[in-house]
């Protein structure tokens, strides 16, 4: 089964994600994250995509295909996986096609006032790119799960979190009609429990109806 996560940034895909990826066995693949890696690495794709990347906006997408394609095709991904930031405008929709089948596309829901929220409290940890946030119980400014200080992304402050907001919501809210024949809507407006829950459900009966 191959997932596709919508939602804007902030709105805790990249949790739900995580939380598919672990239950169902589908491989979890961020665009994001492959650029930080490859940025990490300094590879010249990556040092391509930061520029795009700090002010919030998309990076182009010849680069944005060619490192999907090539996570895509090893062969971990046959057993199925979750897409989390891609496709994000209709032109990857449909570059995506002659690539993949997609079985569902979830659509995390949340209001923009809480996904700025999110973000300017939101902190990421360096090492094992670990997100926690200010607000939350318990919150230290470590990485809970490998202790190193937690810091802001540059991509998290303000001016770039208003770009990244806009450009979600003109340039990626359209896939939202173009998928429409395989949606399935949650808000996480509650705990990320609450946000997986449903999903889970759904995800679970689609097993049980095969
Ligand atoms: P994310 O971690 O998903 O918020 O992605 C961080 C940044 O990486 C985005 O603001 C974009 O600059 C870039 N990026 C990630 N995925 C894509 C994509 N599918 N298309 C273009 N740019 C992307």
């Amino acid at each position: 089964m191959n997932l596709i996560l919508l939602g804007a940034q902030g709105s805790g895909k990249g949790t739900l994600a995580k939380n598919i990826s672990r239950d169902f066995g589908l491989v979890q693949i961020s665009t994001g994250d492959l650029f930080r890696e490859s940025i990490a690495k300094k590879e010249k794709l990556g040092l391509k995509a930061k520029e795009y990347m700090n002010r919030g906006e998309l990076v182009p997408i010849e680069l944005t295909l060619k490192i999907l394609n090539e996570r895509i095709s090893k062969p971990d991904c046959k057993k199925g996986f979750i897409l989390d930031g891609f496709p994000r405008s209709i032109e990857q929709a449909e570059a995506l096609k002659e690539v993949a089948n997609i079985d569902y596309v979830i659509n995390v829901e949340l209001p923009y006032e809480e996904c700025v929220a999110r973000l300017t409290t939101r902190r990421t940890c360096p090492n094992c790119g670990d997100i926690d946030n200010m607000t939350y119980e318990g919150y230290t400014g470590n990485c809970r799960k490998c202790g190193t200080p937690l810091f802001q992304r540059d991509d998290d402050k303000p001016e770039a979190i208003k770009t990244r907001l806009e450009v979600y919501e003109k340039t990626t809210t359209p896939l939202i009609n173009f998928y429409s024949d395989r949606l399935f809507k949650v808000s996480s407006l509650g705990t990320p429990e609450d946000t997986y829950r449903p999903v889970k459900d759904f995800l679970s009966n689609l097993g049980r109806k095969k």
